[in-house]
């Protein structure tokens, strides 16, 4: 498979490893996404292009994850929130000043 909606990646993960997320519960696996956050951050500082593409992977698997057990469906709350205009300054690009 070449595409996938988020939608789609997060039902994946849910026959993955649902049961097992399930019973580590919310805390554990938010500690499981920190981590692999941390990883991401310290594969940034180094040259190794795939490794740091498998750590975005971690990180997006891990926040499916934690999403599943919580009961949130990702794509619908990133649309929610970020319905193709930044939700501050309600522009596209992205108007703010930081
Ligand atoms: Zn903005």
């Amino acid at each position: 498979m070449s595409h996938m909606e988020i939608r789609e990646f997060q039902e994946m993960m849910k026959r993955l490893y649902y049961k097992r997320d399930s019973e580590r519960g919310i805390d554990g696996t938010f500690n499981w996404l920190v981590d692999e956050v941390h990883e991401l951050g310290a594969e940034l500082k180094g040259s190794d292009r795939e490794a740091t593409e498998k750590e975005f992977a971690d990180v997006i698997a891990w926040l499916a994850s934690l999403a599943n057990i919580m009961g949130i469906d990702l794509e619908q709350a990133t649309l929610n929130k970020y319905n193709h205009k930044c939700p501050k300054c309600q522009s596209s690009p992205c108007a703010c000043t930081f």
